[in-house]
């Protein structure tokens, strides 16, 4: 989760998407599929790949910033998102992870794109 919170300081939460739970109790920000931005994953996006991954490569690498989810999922153990995210998920499933997603929800203007009315403090 501090990943995320760095890539939200360093300007990058318009490149995230917003990961639910199973039970849709908690979310996760995540690096989007690209067209998937500011957005809820969304299936159809999955096969257009990592916004960040130009040239086969992770803009994100060596920054610091790279979410772990990604580290130990996305490549080095493709198809094993899910069970990766479960892992990482009690990191979410917290006062601080609520927080940071509607701080980037606040952000990036989420709840206007989804018709909604801003949330949180400002
Ligand atoms: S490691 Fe892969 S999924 Fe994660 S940010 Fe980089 S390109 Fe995207």
């Amino acid at each position: 989760m501090s990943e995320a919170a760095a890539a939200l300081d360093a300007g990058l939460g318009s490149r995230m998407m917003l990961e639910m739970s199973p039970d849709r109790s908690f979310g996760v920000l995540a690096p989007a599929f690209a067209g998937n931005e500011v957005d809820f994953a969304l299936d159809r996006y999955e096969d257009r790949g990592c916004t960040f991954l130009r040239e086969n490569r992770c803009e994100l690498h060596g920054t610091g910033l790279q979410p772990l989810e990604c580290r130990f999922c996305h490549h080095d153990r493709p198809g094993q998102g899910p069970a990766c995210h479960d892992a990482v998920g009690a990191d979410w499933d917290s006062d601080a992870g609520r927080a940071l997603v509607t701080r980037w929800a606040r952000l990036t203007g989420f709840w206007e794109r989804l018709g909604l009315p801003p949330r949180g403090h400002p």
